[in-house]
C-alpha cells in the first residue's frame, strides 16, 4: 500500500556495526530490560534507495519451514504488487547469504541475481504494465544472519536445555535477513498470510488469526492470516513447545477481545498472573485513544529469549513478563503499529509515545509506581548526560535509534512538556486526532504530521518548542534566586536565569513553575519565560514563604538551583489605582518610593504624573515600553544611585 512518497534523506548505503559503538546508551535489547541478550552476528547492512519505489506491495504469502533447534529456513514468499510504472525488473530487500533457488513468474522461472549484498534483482522476460496487479514467487533457503536485536534466532527455553525456541525480531533492518521484502518505511503491506511448517511438537505464534493447523506426517503447518496493513519489520513468528492460554477482555467500547498467549510451560503460571492484568490497561488506552486497532483479530504474546518485548502487530514477543513492558508493548499497538514512524529519524513516534503511555498508566494508578516516581526516574536518566536530541540524527546505528535515554525517555518527556505547555484538554485532544487521523492510520507518519495535529489542537505554533526539544540537544539548567519583602505585602522577587547543558545558545521558552511554602501554607506560581530578558518577576502572595521548590510536579526536563537571598533593594511598582499622582501611596504597591527604592512603571498601567512643584525620589527608575511618566513644569525628579 502506498499513499505517500517520502523524501529519502538517508545516504545511499547505510552501514552499522553493533561492535564499537560510539555511544553506548543501552545494551542491545529491545525496550528497557533487566538483562542483555548478545546477538550472534554482529554486523548488518541496509540499503534504502528508490530502487523499490516503482511498485506498490499489496500482499505477501510466506510459506516457510523451520526446525526451532536449527538456524535454517527454507520455503517461498509470494508477493502481490501493482507496478507504479512499467517494469522490466524489480528489486527486493534480501541478504545475499541466502540462496535463491528459483523465481517463478506466471508459471515460469525468471532470471534473478543479487545486485548488491542486500538487493535481489528479478528480471522479467518482457515489460510489465503499470497499474495492473501482478505476482511473483521467490523460492529460497539458507542460514539467516541475525544482526540488530537478533533478526532470526534460536535458543533453549527457560524450562529445559532440551527445549528449543526460534523467533524473529526484524526491527529495524532485519526483515531482509530471513525473507525477501520491501523493508523501507514507505509502503505498508495491505495483508499477509504466514504459513510456518515445523516438527509436530511445536506451536507457531504469529500475526493475525490462526486459521488452520494442518498435520502432514511428523510435521505441522500453522497458518496465520493478518488483514491489516503492516510494515515488513512487524511480520514475525515464534516457535516453541508452548503452553497456550487465553485471556478474554470485556472491551469498554463493546464486545470481547481474545488475548492469546504462547508461553514456556514452566513460566505459564507467572505469565498468566501478569497478562491477566492487561484488561484495565487495554480499556484505559481505548478510552484515551480509540478502539484497539486490531479488534477483529486478537491480541497476544509469544515468549522468546531476548531482553524485553517487541510489539509485533496482534502478538507481542516477550523475553519475560515484566508488567511495565507488557504495558509498553500494548501501547505500541496504537503508537508504532497502527501509526508507524515514517523514517527511523522519527522513531520517537513509536518509542517516546509507548514510553509516555507507560507513565500515563502510573498516573492512573494502574501500576504501583507513582507518576511522580516514574517521571523522576525518566528525568534522571535524561539528565545524566548533557547532549542528545529526541530527533534521531544517526539512523545507521541501532544503538542510537533505540537509545533508551533519547528516543524513549526524552521522547516521553517531550510529550509531558508539550502537555504542560498546551494543557490537558488540548494535549489529549491533539493526541486523539493524531492517532485517529484517516490519512495516517494503518500507515506511516512523520513528526511534522504530529506537530500539525498538536498545533491545531492548541491553536498555536510549536515551531520554537520543537526546535528546542526535538531537534535541539540537551536541557536547561535554571538558577533561581528569590527574596520576600515582608515590609511590602510579602512581595516576592524572583530572578530566573537559565543556561544550556551543552553550552549552546538555545533558550528554552517554557512556563516555569515554582512552589513557595512555609509551615502552614503553599502556593505554586508559574513564570512564563519567553526571552532571556524575561528573568525578573515580582509577585505578591498572601503569606511569607520560607522556602521555594522548583518544578514540584516535574513538568520540566531540567536541572535547577534555588537560592534565597535577603531583600537586595526594594522595588516598587506603579499600579495607578486612584489617580495619576506620584505622591499618593495608593498608586504604588509598597507606598511612595524613596531614594533607596527602585521604581518600575509597568507597561499597561495608567500614566504616572509628577505634578508641578512636587519633589519625588527613587534609586533607579524603569519605565517599561508603552508606559508613560509625565513631569509637569517645575516638578523635580531625583534619581539616585
Ligand atoms: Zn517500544
Amino acid at each position: 500500500m502506498i499513499r505517500k512518497i517520502f523524501l529519502i534523506l538517508s545516504p545511499l548505503f547505510l552501514y552499522f556495526s553493533l561492535m564499537g559503538q560510539i555511544v553506548m546508551e543501552k545494551p542491545i535489547v529491545k525496550e528497557n530490560d533487566p538483562y542483555q541478550y548478545t546477538s550472534r552476528n554482529s554486523s548488518s547492512t541496509s540499503l534504502q534507495t528508490d530502487m523499490l519505489a516503482n511498485y506498490d506491495i499489496k500482499y505477501h504469502r510466506l510459506e516457510l519451514e523451520v526446525n526451532p533447534a536449527v538456524v535454517f529456513i527454507e520455503g517461498n514468499v509470494t508477493t502481490y504488487f501493482i507496478p507504479t510504472s512499467d517494469l522490466n525488473f524489480m528489486y527486493f530487500d534480501f541478504r545475499n547469504n541466502m540462496v535463491v533457488d528459483s523465481v517463478n513468474y506466471h508459471g515460469n522461472g525468471v532470471s534473478h541475481y543479487f545486485s548488491t549484498s542486500v538487493e535481489l534483482k528479478i528480471v522479467f522476460p518482457g515489460t510489465i504494465a503499470s497499474g495492473i496487479l501482478d505476482s511473483v514467487t521467490i523460492y529460497y533457503h539458507g542460514v539467516p544472519s541475525s544482526g540488530g536485536f537478533g533478526a532470526f534466532m534460536t535458543a533453549t527455553t527457560t524450562c529445559s536445555t532440551q527445549d528449543s525456541v526460534m523467533w524473529t525480531l526484524s526491527e529495524p533492518y532485519g526483515a531482509k535477513n530471513w525473507w525477501p521484502c520491501k523493508e523501507g518505511l514507505t509502503d505498508k503491506i495491505d495483508s499477509v498470510d504466514i504459513l510456518i511448517t515445523a516438527p509436530i511438537k511445536y506451536n507457531i505464534g504469529s500475526n493475525g488469526v490462526l486459521i488452520a493447523r494442518d498435520t502432514l506426517g511428523s510435521k505441522i503447518t500453522d497458518h496465520w492470516k493478518h488483514r491489516y496493513p503492516i510494515p515488513a519489520y512487524l511480520i514475525a513468528f515464534a516457535a516453541a513447545e508452548y503452553s497456550i492460554y487465553h485471556d478474554t477482555i470485556d472491551l469498554i467500547n463493546g464486545g470481547q477481545l481474545d488475548v492469546l498467549n504462547y508461553v514456556f510451560p514452566c513460566d505459564s503460571a507467572y505469565a498468566h498472573s501478569q497478562t491477566v492484568q492487561l484488561d484495565t490497561v487495554m480499556n484505559f488506552f481505548i478510552d484515551k485513544f480509540g478502539p484497539y486497532p486490531y479488534e477483529t483479530e486478537k491480541y497476544g504474546h509469544a515468549q522468546c529469549r531476548f531482553g524485553g518485548g517487541m510489539e509485533h502487530t496482534t502478538m507481542t514477543f516477550m523475553g519475560g513478563w515484566w508488567y511495565y513492558i507488557l504495558i509498553h508493548e500494548l501501547a505500541h499497538q496504537w503508537f508504532g503499529d497502527k501509526i508507524t514512524c515514517g523514517s527511523w529519524h522519527d522513531i520517537w513516534l513509536n518509542e517516546g509515545f509507548a514510553t509516555y503511555l507507560e507513565g500515563l498508566t502510573c498516573e492512573q494508578g494502574i501500576q504501583s509506581t507513582t507518576f511522580y516516581n516514574w517521571l523522576y526516574t525518566k528525568r534522571s536518566s535524561i539528565l545524566i548526560n548533557n547532549f542528545g536530541s529526541v530527533y534521531c540524527d544517526d539512523t545507521t546505528s541501532v544503538n542510537r535509534i533505540f537509545s533508551s535515554r533519547l528516543s524513549y525517555n526524552k521522547g516521553a518527556y517531550l510529550l509531558h512538556m508539550l502537555r504542560w505547555v498546551l494543557g490537558d484538554i488540548d494535549f489529549f485532544s491533539g493526541l486523539n486526532t493524531y492517532i485517529n487521523d484517516p490519512d495516517l492510520v494503518y500507515d506511516y507518519a512523520l513528526t511534522s504530521d504530529f506537530i500539525s495535529h498538536m498545533e491545531t489542537a492548541g491553536d498555536t505554533t510549536l515551531t520554537e518548542f520543537f526546535n528546542d526539544w526535538y531537534y535541539g540537544e540537551g536541557w536547561p539548567d535554571y538558577q533561581i534566586t528569590w527574596s520576600v519583602d515582608v515590609s511590602c505585602n510579602n512581595k516576592l522577587r524572583v530572578d530566573i536565569q537559565q543556561t544550556h547543558s551543552t553550552g549552546g545558545n538555545t533558550f528554552f521558552e517554557m512556563p516555569v513553575p515554582i512552589k513557595f511554602i512555609n509551615g502552614t501554607q503553599d502556593t505554586t506560581l508559574i513564570f512564563q519565560q519567553n526571552t532571556p530578558e524575561d528573568n525578573l518577576f515580582f509577585e505578591t502572595i498572601g503569606f511569607s514563604p520560607t522556602d521555594a521548590v522548583f518544578d514540584p510536579d516535574l513538568w520540566l526536563c531540567a536541572k535547577s538551583t534555588v537560592t534565597q537571598e535577603s531583600v537586595p533593594v526594594k522595588t516598587i511598582h506603579w499600579i495607578g489605582q486612584i489617580d495619576h499622582n506620584w505622591q499618593l501611596s495608593t498608586n504604588w504597591d509598597c507606598g511612595v518610593p524613596t531614594l533607596s527604592d527602585e521604581v518600575v512603571i509597568p507597561a499597561g498601567t495608567s500614566d504616572c504624573i509628577i505634578f508641578t512643584g512636587e519633589v519625588v525620589n527613587c534609586k533607579r527608575l524603569t519605565v517599561e515600553p508603552g508606559a508613560k511618566l509625565i513631569t509637569q513644569p517645575n516638578a523635580t525628579l531625583n534619581v539616585g544611585y
